[in-house]
């Protein structure tokens, strides 16, 4: 029996604005203030621009090395719950 893996935010860090995170959803007047950075608790990440009350939400993403700092941390601390799911919840949904 399958279980389907939905990511959900265990931790979020704000950052600068540094790029459009929805190129195909693009939401311009969220750009310039502030990147929301959402850790799930399988590793991966998404990120929302903030601005005023306008927001642009990209995927879910595996992280790469050096995307933020500070995000190791998290994920350190993630890894931890990751192994009480591990082996129950495989299969990942975007
Ligand atoms: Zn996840
Ligand atoms: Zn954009």
């Amino acid at each position: 029996m399958k279980k389907i893996h939905r990511h959900k935010t265990v931790d979020s860090t704000d950052y600068g604005y540094t790029k459009c995170v929805a190129p195909e959803a693009c939401n311009p007047i969220a750009h310039g203030a502030v990147c929301a950075v959402e850790v799930c608790r399988c590793g991966w990440i998404r990120e929302t621009n903030r601005n005023g009350g306008a927001i642009e939400i990209g995927a879910w993403r595996a992280p790469k090395p050096g995307d933020y700092p500070g995000i190791l941390k998290l994920l350190t601390q993630v890894k931890e719950e990751k192994e009480e799911v591990e082996g129950k919840e495989r299969d990942y949904v975007l």
